[in-house]
């Protein structure tokens, strides 16, 4: 449903991405693990095109782009960025709009939505990461762990095809934390589609089905998680998980 093919991508001389290749079938949940500055963020900005890497291809859905030294056309990147959602450490939420405004603004303005469909459509998500008490308040209000579940119902708002996490318990207390990795779980039982780079092992082992392991901009090794936790194959993967809590 989701794979790329080959993508490399560089800062100036910094090869940060070599020549990776992963597939995410329908309905998956991938984790990807490995050091900082390995190039986790990097590959999840890839994937949503935020970033363009200089070579190798991917293909979401229908939609096919090959990379090559000419930047993609804008319109493009954009038929494959809408497909996905992201959420980001920080929750990144609007501070000056509401929980339902963080959630129905880019269904109005990128997607154009009608208003009182994207209202609906908000509201069921708010009810779903249970918050819809919570509909009318400022971000600064909530708890962290509140603000990720908004920042999830504002990713999956307009239904991409892959919901792409970018460390989200990283900033929360255990406790937080745990919330969200609930509502992830849930996410992952209901066959959303998703690529998470977390530290937490917890939520790889629990909510991931496969697990990559990148190091230096390469893949050291796939697997499916127990395997990947439990009895991995290269003795660099399990020192690497030695060293997780
Ligand atoms: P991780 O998320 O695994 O910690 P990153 O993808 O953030 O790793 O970083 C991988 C490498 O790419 C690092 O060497 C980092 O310094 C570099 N890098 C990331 N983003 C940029 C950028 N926008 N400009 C230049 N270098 C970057
Ligand atoms: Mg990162």
């Amino acid at each position: 449903m989701i794979s790329l093919q080959g993508i490399n991508k560089y800062f100036q001389d910094n090869h940060v991405l070599k020549d990776i290749s992963l597939t995410l079938p329908k309905g998956s949940v991938t984790a990807l693990i490995g050091p900082s500055g390995s190039g986790k963020s990097t590959l999840l900005r890839c994937a949503n095109l935020l970033e363009i890497p200089q070579s190798g291809q991917m293909q979401l859905g229908d939609e096919k782009l090959v990379f090559t030294q000419k930047p993609p056309r804008s319109r493009d990147i954009h038929k494959i960025s809408r497909q996905t959602g992201m959420v980001f450490q920080n929750f990144a939420l609007f501070p000056h709009k509401t929980v339902i405004e963080n959630i129905t603004e880019g269904l109005i303005i990128v997607h154009r939505m009608p208003k009182a469909e994207a209202i609906a459509r908000a509201e069921a998500l708010l009810d779903k990461v249970g918050l819809s008490h919570k509909r009318n308040v400022l971000p600064a209000t909530l708890s962290g762990g509140q603000q990720q579940r908004v920042a999830i119902a504002r990713a999956l708002a307009p239904s991409p095809q892959v919901l792409l996490c970018d460390e989200p318990t990283s900033a929360l207390d255990p406790e937080l934390a745990a919330e969200v990795v609930a509502v992830l779980r849930q996410l992952a039982n209901e066959g959303t589609t998703m690529l998470m780079a977390t530290h937490d092992l917890r939520l790889a082992a629990s909510v991931a089905n496969q697990t990559i392991f990148l190091e230096a901009g390469e893949i050291v090794e796939t697997a499916d998680s127990a395997t990947l936790f439990h009895s991995p194959h290269k003795a660099r993967t399990a020192e690497y998980i030695a060293t997780l809590t």
